[in-house]
């Protein structure tokens, strides 16, 4: 399992990727329902700072600092820079914090600012980019990549034999090249992503507050019809849609079953007042 996840429009919202123990945002009840695997975040990006993406931060930092587990591990929070809302609000974190045994790290990012996770092979990186969500503030999606390898396009007819044998007198370097994977996007709140933010992206964390077209009023959220419109053709393997209203009940998946025979690739709901889990 490599993901945890909640979330319900307007209550809250977290994603919890344990390959790189990364917290993507941090929203109520985030502290109560992954217990003891707080001890194990290393990084939370936050996406924007509306009330239902932050307001756990305040209980896991405490929790962190306080319950059972390793309490001297570093955390290090990164917000969209600007972003004056969650400035204040982790200043006040640390205030009401002062005997903290960690080291809290914060850093305000830019959009295509790049945070190496893992420098070792494979390297891995994340990336924010920038969606449309409110115009009062600055919001982020994020990528992580993974630097993988390839054959160079005029080794790709070789037989193995000759590709060995090259390798052995020339080195690895000679046949192959280094290429970025994207292995993972969340969207954050946002409308409808781009088709070159999403292009051939192993799993795709998209939004998707409203699952009929005609209860959105504005243009800051997605919408089921669109979401599944723009994934086709763009070879994401998994998507999974999250941020869904609770408006939709129990069975928010009903909404699904007249589009997924169309599409090529696995699809989840993050239901809302469910624990998620990958
Ligand atoms: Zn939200
Ligand atoms: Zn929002």
């Amino acid at each position: 399992m490599n993901i945890i996840a909640y979330s319900k429009a307007l209550y809250t919202t977290w994603i919890y990727y344990s390959p790189e123990r990364i917290l993507f945002d941090s929203g109520e009840s985030v502290s109560t329902l992954l217990n003891n695997k707080i001890y194990a975040i290393k990084h939370i990006f936050l996406t924007h700072g509306h009330v239902d993406h932050i307001s756990g931060l305040w209980s896991l930092i405490n929790t962190r600092n306080n319950a059972m587990g390793d309490r001297e591990k570093t955390l290090n929070i990164y917000y969209p820079k600007g972003n004056k809302g969650i400035k204040e609000y982790l200043e006040f974190i640390k205030k009401m914090n002062s005997d903290l045994k960690f080291k809290l790290g914060i850093f305000p990012l830019e959009e295509g600012e790049k945070i190496i996770l893992r420098e070792k092979s494979p390297k891995k990186y994340i990336v924010p980019f920038r969606v449309t969500h409110t115009y009062s503030e600055k919001s982020f999606g994020y990528h992580i990549f993974e630097v993988r390898k390839k054959l160079k396009r005029e080794f790709q007819e070789f037989e193995q034999s000759k590709l060995a044998e090259l390798a052995k007198k020339y080195g690895g370097d000679y046949i192959s090249e280094n290429f970025e994977k994207k292995i993972l996007t969340v969207s954050g709140d946002t409308y409808l992503l781009k088709k070159e933010d999403i292009k051939d992206t192993e799993i795709l964390f998209h939004e998707c507050t409203f699952l009929k077209k005609e209860d959105r009023k504005y243009k800051n959220h997605a919408v089921l019809e669109d979401v599944l419109e723009l994934v086709k053709d763009t070879n994401v393997k998994k998507l999974i849609l999250y941020h869904i209203s609770g408006r939709y009940g129990r069975r928010p998946e009903k909404y699904l079953e007249e589009y997924v025979n169309n599409l090529n690739m696995e699809i989840y709901l993050v239901k809302p007042e469910k624990i998620f889990r990958l």
